[in-house]
């Protein structure tokens, strides 16, 4: 079962204060009197409201504009007691604009919500429940919240969303206060009760049964304490306690025929007291009560209870061996099934769909509060960005610089080991190795002259032994730069080994070497050796070859003929020029 029931024993609530007091309240004017009188007419025929809707209506040009809300709300409420929901719905609509204040508007929308969802207009419903709940806060008596909350709830077990439903329950409960027999902890408990039994939980809704009663007779509301009580009962049954359950229906049954001829929830105990007098079969009292319960769900079209109460006609007419009435109850109530499955369906839709869209409105201002923040801070953000960026770019330039310092390091480190394996480390001037490579490659162009000129320092060795080897070793340096000043680019400088040295002279003839030889030496003898903390005289002797253009002597027997007339300079004395001469070798 699914349907709302504790919604047709509010509407006394619904249409004005004066009902939430019942017996007590005393009518202040005829309008209220009759307004009184319409909400308390459970036990009162359809047509009983009606005769007193239309002595209200007799007041209506006297009526103030907070009358006219009672009066079209009660209008709106007898259409629905007939069934007639279209025009309900329309009443509503049309008159809801007009309805500023929140706990009037609850009030429509609550026969907005019964009227669209006894319509199968889910969506329209849930509208109305949405906005419904977003008055919650905006009313100020707790009978008011009540009837926003009911008709919530009505809706969301109709829905089976019965979770939400019962949060609702527990919401209404809790507004109870600490007054004895308030609205709140009997329609509170009510809904509890119901809605756990519609969910399946019925322990836990049986347990809640005494204490909603007792609420809801100290609200001293005998219909919602009836619904209870009827709850309880089925459940007898439900739970195979038959006989206890068939004696307290019955029971509850006179209670119906004083209080509520019309309810649904006589429909529901007599569907249930059917399936007892089935289960112990007493068949005609079965079909009896099958019966009532049968037409009234015709009659009501209420379709959960249609489907329901032809299931139980389908069982008992079987049971009586009446098989070809079974089968049509059975035709009918797979017909209905398919009805409920697709209303369900519906109803899940129209839930996902409205859930959703309230979702977005309601976080809509969260979700442009949410905005704004995200603004802000997606700037502090970009902020951060733009400090990470320049942050990054000086780190770049740092590894850059790093990189650049290191590469340049490297190569000039590459280039010093290039040229400490050229270059002789004390006197700075091409090592024997580079120097010979360099000659050799001089020596390749046969179109030209190449002249070698080697000298060796004199009695060096004295030099050492008299002044130090430090002395010795400025000599070599001295010397060298000295030799260096007299050279041209092309021409190269070289230490072949300790105090000898040699200059290779590309494209000059043999008397052009020797006069570059004759100004090396002299510069040499001229050496101020004071700076080396010793005063002596320092000399060298020479030796030149020429390779002349046109020959093909090579690098290496130049070297040896000049080697040879150095070797003549120290014989004769030293400190000379001495030109290799073929004529002599
Ligand atoms: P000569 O005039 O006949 O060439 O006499 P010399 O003393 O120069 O000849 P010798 O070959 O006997 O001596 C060369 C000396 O040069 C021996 C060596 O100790 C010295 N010598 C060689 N290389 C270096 C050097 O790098 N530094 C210093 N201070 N002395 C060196
Ligand atoms: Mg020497
Ligand atoms: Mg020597």
């Amino acid at each position: 079962m699914a349907h709302h029931y504790v919604a047709r024993a509010l509407a006394c609530l619904l249409v004005g204060s004066t009902c939430a007091l019942g017996a007590v309240a005393q009518p202040t004017s005829a309008f209220d009197a009759l307004l009184a009188e319409h909400s308390q007419a459970y036990s009162k025929s359809s047509s009983d409201r009606d005769a007193i809707l239309e002595r209200l209506k007799a007041l209506e040009p006297s009526f103030t504009p907070e009358q006219n809300e009672k009066y079209q709300l009660a209008i709106a409420n007898s259409l629905g007691d007939q069934g007639k929901h279209v025009e309900r719905v329309a009443l509503v609509e049309s008159f809801i604009g007009q309805v500023k204040a929140p706990a009037g508007r609850v009030s429509f929308l609550y026969e907005l919500i019964q009227g669209n969802t006894a319509l199968g207009r889910y969506e329209n419903a849930l509208q109305a429940m949405n906005e419904s709940i977003l008055l919650l806060p905006g009313l100020q008596k707790a009978s008011q919240k009540v009837v926003a909350l009911q008709g919530a709830l009505n809706l969301l077990t109709s829905l089976r969303a019965y979770d939400e439903a019962l949060d609702l329950a527990e919401r209404m409960y809790a507004l109870r206060g600490d007054a004895v027999g308030s609205y709140a902890a009997c329609a509170g408990l009510a809904n509890k009760v119901e809605t756990n039994y519609m969910r399946g939980n019925s322990a836990l809704a049986r347990s809640l049964v005494p204490n909603a009663i007792s609420a809801c007779e100290a609200f001293k509301n005998q219909f919602l304490t009836l619904i209870v009580k009827t709850h309880a009962a089925i459940d007898l049954i439900d739970s195979g306690n038959l006989a206890t359950g068939i004696t307290t229906s019955l029971a509850l049954l006179q209670e119906y025929a004083v209080l509520n001829k019309d309810s649904e929830y006589l429909t529901l105990l007599q569907e249930a007291l059917a399936r007892a007098y089935l289960a112990t079969y007493n068949f005609d009292r079965a079909e009896q009560y099958g019966f009532q319960a049968y037409e009234r769900a015709q009659k009501d079209h209420v379709l959960i209870l249609q489907e329901k109460t032809s299931q139980t006609m389908a069982a008992i007419k079987r049971a009586q061996g009446q098989l070809s009435a079974a089968i049509d109850y059975y035709d009918i109530n797979l017909t209905l099934k398919d009805k409920v499955l697709d209303d369900q369906l519906h109803k899940n839709l129209a839930y996902q769909r409205v859930k959703f869209d309230t979702r977005d409105k309601a976080n809509q201002m969260a979700l442009l509060e949410q905005k704004n923040k995200n603004l802000s801070t997606e700037k502090a953000l970009q902020q951060n960005k733009y400090q990470n960026l320049i942050l990054l770019m000086t780190l770049i330039l740092v590894v850059l610089a790093i990189l650049g310092a290191w590469l340049f390091n490297t190569l000039r480190l590459k280039n010093t080991f290039r040229l400490s394996a050229q270059i002789d480390g004390l006197t700075q001037v091409s090592n024997r190795a580079h120097f010979t490579a360099s000659a050799q490659h001089a020596f390749k162009d046969m179109a030209r002259n190449v002249s070698l000129v080697l000298f060796d320092m004199d009695l060096f060795k004295k030099i050492n032994d008299t002044y130090g080897h430090a002395a010795g070793d400025w000599v070599l340096k001295t010397v060298c730069i000295t030799v260096k000043a007299q050279l041209q680019k092309a021409e190269l400088l070289g230490r072949l080994g300790g105090e000898e040295f040699a200059i290779c002279l590309p494209n000059f003839p043999e008397m052009e070497a020797e006069l570059f030889a004759e100004r090396c030496r002299t510069a040499i003898a001229a050496i101020d050796t004071n700076p080396s903390g010793f005063a002596f005289s320092i000399t060298a002797s020479f030796g030149i070859s020429t390779r002349s253009a046109g020959q093909s002597t090579s690098f290496e027997d130049t070297l040896v003929e000049a080697d040879k007339a150095l070797y003549l300079s120290k014989n004769e004395g030293r400190n000379r020029v001495t030109v290799y001469q073929r004529s002599i070798a």
